[in-house]
This record gives structure tokens, sequence and C-alpha cells, in this order.
């Protein structure tokens, strides 16, 4: 089964004749096709319900087709549908068109207009072909100012990510019609000119135009001799879409050359694990290249909070590469970096007014760890140089980052000769759902209160420990925890690097407690997971004391200044995300996302091999009394269409905010029948390779 889109650079470019003389050419083929208009406004009464000239015209040519949404009054989409009391949206829209699909041979799917024809207040015919991912057929009006038209079309459908499958010409007024007052003599020149033109412009795009129709005198629908003549010409355009993306092997030999030579996270190069190949992604879905659609259930990694294909994301990245993509940021400076500390500011506890711009969250780790040690050398205590820091926690994979790691799951006996050794206090033992209890601060304060002389700074991830274990903690230990540090003067810096931007239902973990760290770090879904970039905030006091050391402990300056650092894209994004973030109803949808992952993962509570299941905010956690095989979950996850990737001991999701109700329903369904199904093949969830969902 194949499909393309048909839209062309304006109305009256001669789509309708177009696509009438493909779907005769593929019937002259013996290849099954069928035509399909998802809109048509000016449509009569039939005997048989509607009437759409466009597919009237597609049956005279011998073709099939259908009319999915039609209205009478002859006018663009959103204005028919709006006189006529009904709505159009592109997300029922597409799904119509995908079940309109045929089954086998070619469906074309015809737009209204151009691109940017509205179908609502808010979407167009573009977001259409957007949801659909179909590669598309452009036809070009053939006539003075086209090429203008053309290249913008194309413009805009790289802009969107979509594949122009090839582009046709075609002349729709008769020369005696003359454009603009050119004579018949320019006009000839003008149209042969046009093609030349276009031809070249798609050799550069490697889109092929693939036919130049001509104005056909005397075109009349009844008429064998004119179609057979279109067929004709369009007969090569048919070859060619019949063959687009069929002899693809770049599948196969992409993942061979990975397996190869690619390096995936935390595997051997020698013996890695199966990795499947991502062709795309929208909204909380992601595409392999097979065309399986899966819910992501882990918004790759925290970053996804938007999910995938974002417009406003995506324009925010586009405008940006094209005006300054990078610029180097000592001496130098620039509005989206500016801009990004600004938002920051509004957002960050009170208190974190000074910024350093990293370029990951590791690296903004190691910059926070500088900045306390430096803070001490400043202040004339250099002795405090070590850090505590809680066992389950996930703090990098730097150097000094992983020092502050679980020393367990952190393989710190690896690294036993280079990592510098820190002190470490056992996880908190004070559930989020559960009453604090006073014992759980215990061993932090006594380590405190031992080591306070050698120690630079606490670090904790506040109240959500992530990588290291999905543990939830109590706010009040972070209370306790602050108040701890400032009697023992010990700076607190906070990784929200995972829990940053709401994850948790709070914009950040701090804010259930209500303190201010020393020294914070952001990351992840700081651009939404547009780009890498990270950032360390720290308070007036700590960026004054690194500012006032004299010449023998730094002389001021804080030591640290990465190539990308301020990375005017990725700040670019990251303001897009926020502005995004802050203008959405997201305490809302985590709300929400929260309630349904509580009552959808309940069944896991009291299956075999379940240790425990808690929930906050859009985390939802199922951990397993033994390690799972990762491999054999996913694999499992996959036939369930999600993705979601369990980690030593836990299954957990944590789902782009803007999933929906039913793809929220199929994460948790699937983590309940894994468990049920591992609780009956030893520990393993297997079989069941049945419900592969198709976009
Ligand atoms: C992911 C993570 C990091 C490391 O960030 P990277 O961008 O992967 O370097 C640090 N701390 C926490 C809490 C994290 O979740």
């Amino acid at each position: 089964m194949s499909a393309f889109f048909v839209t062309g650079t304006d109305t009256d470019a001669g789509k309708t004749t177009v696509t009438a003389g493909l779907l005769r050419v593929f019937a002259s083929m013996g290849v099954p096709a069928l035509g399909v208009k998802p809109v048509q406004t000016g449509c009569t009464d039939g005997a048989e319900g509607p009437e759409a000239p466009d597919v009237e015209l597609w049956k005279k040519a011998g073709g099939r087709g259908r009319v999915l949404h039609s209205f009478r009054v002859p006018c663009s989409p959103h204005l028919a549908a709006r006189m006529e009391g009904a709505t159009l949206r592109v997300e029922s829209v597409a799904r119509d068109c995908r079940r309109a699909a045929a089954e086998n041979g070619v469906t074309l799917f015809e737009g209204a207009g151009g691109l940017h024809v509205p179908l609502n207040d808010e979407e167009s015919m573009l977001d259409l072909m957007r949801a659909l991912r179909l590669p598309v057929l452009l036809v070009v009006a053939n006539r003075l100012g086209c090429l203008n038209h053309a290249v913008l079309s194309l413009d805009a459908l790289e802009n969107a990510g979509l594949t122009a499958a090839g582009m046709i010409l075609c002349r729709t007024v008769p020369s005696s019609r003359t454009d603009a007052g050119t004579s018949a003599e320019a006009e000839t020149l003008i149209l042969a000119d046009n093609a030349e033109s276009l031809a070249r412009e798609g050799k550069k795009r490697g889109v092929p135009l693939l036919a130049d129709i001509p104005y056909m005198e005397g075109f009349s629908c009844s008429d064998k001799a004119m179609w057979d003549k279109l067929t004709a010409m369009l007969e090569p355009a048919a070859r060619h879409l019949t063959a687009f993306g069929r002899n693809d092997s770049r599948g196969g030999e992409l993942l061979a050359f990975d397996r190869a030579h690619l390096w995936h996270p935390y595997t051997s190069a020698m013996h890695p694990l199966p990795v499947r190949e991502v062709t795309g992604a929208c909204g909380a879905k992601i595409f392999l290249r097979d065309g399986t659609a899966l819910v992501d259930g882990m918004s790759s990694w925290w970053c996804r909070v938007h999910g995938y294909g974002n417009a406003h994301l995506v324009r925010a990245v586009q405008k940006q590469a094209a005006r300054l993509s990078h610029v180097m940021f000592g001496g130098l400076t620039h509005e989206p970096a500016v801009e990004l500390c600004r938002r920051l500011m509004r957002l960050l506890p009170q208190g974190l007014e000074h910024v350093f711009l990293a370029d990951s969250g590791s690296v903004a780790v190691e910059a926070a760890m500088k900045m306390a040690v430096q803070f001490w050398q400043s202040a004339g205590q250099g002795e405090k140089s070590r850090f505590v820091a809680l066992r389950g926690a996930y703090h990098g994979d730097t150097l000094g980052a992983m020092s502050l790691c679980d020393p367990v799951t952190g393989m710190h006996s690896l690294f036993s000769g280079v990592l510098p050794k820190q002190i470490f206090v056992e996880r908190p033992s004070c559930r989020f759902d559960a009453p604090f209890n006073e014992a759980a601060f215990a061993p932090m304060e006594s380590t405190l209160r031992a080591h306070a002389a050698e120690t630079a700074a606490v670090v904790v991830e506040p109240v959500v420990q992530g990588a290291g274990g999905m543990w939830f903690y109590h706010p009040e230990y972070l209370r306790r925890l602050r108040a701890l540090c400032d009697e023992l003067d010990i700076l607190l810096m906070a990784d929200e690097i995972a829990t940053g931007f709401g994850r948790t239902g709070r914009m950040f973990a701090c804010d259930f407690a209500g303190v201010t760290p020393d020294i914070m770090c952001v990351g992840k879904a700081l651009t939404g997971g547009m780009m890498t970039l990270s950032a360390v905030a720290a308070t007036r006091r700590v960026a004054e004391t690194i500012s006032g050391a004299d010449e023998a402990h730094g002389g001021g300056l804080f030591m640290h200044g990465p190539t990308f650092m301020g990375n005017p894209l990725a700040c670019a994004a990251a303001c897009a995300s926020l502005d995004e973030l802050v203008a959405s109803p997201w305490q809302e949808r985590v709300r929400h996302i929260e309630a349904a992952l509580k009552s959808g993962l309940a069944p896991c509570r009291n299956a075999e091999g379940v240790n425990d299941v808690r929930v906050l905010g859009a985390i939802g956690v199922v951990e397993m009394k033994k390690g799972v095989n990762v491999e054999a979950w996913q694999e499992y996850f996959v036939s369930k269409g999600v993705w979601i990737r369990p980690f030593g001991r836990t299954v957990y999701v944590m789902p782009p905010f803007v999933i929906s109700e039913e793809e929220l329903f199929q994460l948790t369904s699937a983590v309940c029948s894994a468990v049920a199904s591992a609780a009956l093949h030893g520990g393993t969830p297997a079989g069941e390779n049945d419900r592969r969902e198709f976009c």
C-alpha cells in the first residue's frame, strides 16, 4: 500500500485534473488506485447524497474516488464549514483519511487549494499533511510568477518535515487569456522557461519535475482522446510514484552499520542489544521505519514535555537557525541567551539570580561542583571541598557528576582510582505519600554535623530521585536539609535536571518544600527536548563571594566556559519551550496524568513479582522485586504499541504532558499486561506479538 498527498501551489493549479489523469494511468497499469478528497466544498445534492465535482471528474477519467467531508458553499474549507455550522479538526480528518486509505495499490489524497489554506482558525491543510506524514505531489500552476509559488511551497514542505515526491507543471488557462498583458510570444517563452527553471530547482532539492502539461484546447470531460493524451503525459509520473520508496533498502543497511559502528548508551560495542530505527515522531507518538507507531512513555528521558513536532518549537528553532545558530559567548552576547535568563529568573525559586549556561546536564553538575569549590576557596575556607550525596542518586556520567551518583549503581568500583571520594548518606526513607517521620532525617543530620568542616555542598535531587531508582521522598526532608545547611554553613545544591519544568506537578520539585537552594542545575526539559542545553543558577551570595576572591583564589573569575556555552539555537528552543509551557494548562495536564497513572497502574499493586507502585505528577513507577530483562520487556512493549524502557528493577513511565487519554490508557494497560505476563512466565513477559498499530 502506498499513498500520496496531492497539493497545489494555488487554487486552480490543476490538481484535480492531474489526480484524475493519474488515477486513469494507474487503472491502465492494473494498479488499484483510489482518489480521496478529505474536504470538498462546492458540492451539489445528487441522487445518492452530495456530489463532489472533483470526484465526478475522476470518475469520468475512469478512476475511483470519494469525499470525506463535503460542503455546499464553494469557498475555503474553514469558511464553508463555519457557514454550515461544522468544525473541521485535523486530528479527526486525519483519522478519517487513514481509514479511507486503500488496503492495496495507491491512494491519492487531494487537498483543497494550497498549503496554507485554513481548515479552522488554528489549523491548515499543511497541518493535515503533517498529521498524515505522506509524501507530497506538488502541482504547479504554469503561469507568470509560478516559480515563486513553487519554491515557497517546497520550502514550506521542507520546513514542515515533509517529503516532496515530485512536481507536475500544469497550464490551466488558454493562451488567449495571457497573463498581465504579456504577448502570446512572450508567454510561450515564459511557460517554457518555467519548466526549465522548475526542473533546475527540483534537481537541487532532489524533487523531480515529473510532467509538464500544456493547456489542452477543447478539453472536455467526455473526450476520450483528451484523456488518452493526458494519460500518456502522466505515465512517467505514475511510474515514479509507484516506485517511490519501494526499493528502499536503507532500513536494513542502516541498522547493520549502526550495529557495527555505533555505541549506544550503556551497551557493548561488540554485542549490543537490538535498536529500532525512528523515522519521525508527532505528539506523543514515535514512528519506526516499518510504520509502527509507538506511544512514548519516556518523553525521551524526561525532556519532551510538549511531545514531538510542536509547531511553535520547530518554528523557533528554524527561525533562529537561519538568523544565528551559534557564536562564541566569550565577549559576546545575544537576545536568545538574555531572554532565556529573564524567563528562568521568573520561574526559578526566589533568589537564584545568576545563571551559567552549559551544554548538558552532566556539564551543569560539573560546573555547579566547581562553583561550590570556588565559593569556599574565595571565602577563605578552601578545606571545604568535599560533597555529601545521597545513595540512590543519579547526577550524570562525567567523572565529577558520577562521583555523586549511587556508588553501586554508579559503578564506582570500576573507576575507583580516578573518581573523587564523596560522602554518602542513605536514601531518605520517608515516602512522599506517607507522613514524615523524624527518624528519616537523622542519618543526614549526623553526617553533616560530623563532616561540616570539610563539606562544600550537599547535593540532592529534590523530592524525586530519578535514574538511580525512581524514588519519591517527603518534601519535609528538603526543608530540614535547608535549615541544617544554613546552620552548619554548607551549600545546598539541587539537581533539578530531571524534575524541573513541571514533571512533578510543581514547576520545580524544590517548590514542594518552598526552599531555595544555593545552586541549582536544570537541563533535560529546558528546551522541551529540542536540543541539549542546561543551566546552573546561583544565589547572589554565591556569585558575589566567588567574584570577590583575591588573585590567589581565582581572582573573582568563575573558571568554566564550554565552546557551545549559551548556544543561541538551544536558547531560542528553551525560550519557546518555556513560553509554551507557561501558556499551557500544564498543572491541570500533569494532575490529570497523575490521576490516570494512579488508577491505570493500580492493578499492578497486587501482582506477583511487584515490590511497589508509586506515582507522583507525571511519573509512574512499578518497582519489581528483581531486576528485569530490558530486551524482553522492551520487545513486549513494542508489540503493544508503546515505548517503555525499564531500568534495573523499575518499569516506569513519564509521558509527554500532551499525551491523550487514549494513549495514556495504552501505556498503563501495557505495563499492567506486561507485569501480569511476567508473573506467568517466570519474571519476563512473553508472546502476543499481535497488536501493532500502523499509522
Ligand atoms: C539526566 C540527569 C543528569 C545528566 O544530564 P545529561 O544531560 O544526561 O548529562 C544529571 N542529573 C539528573 C538528575 C539527571 O536526571
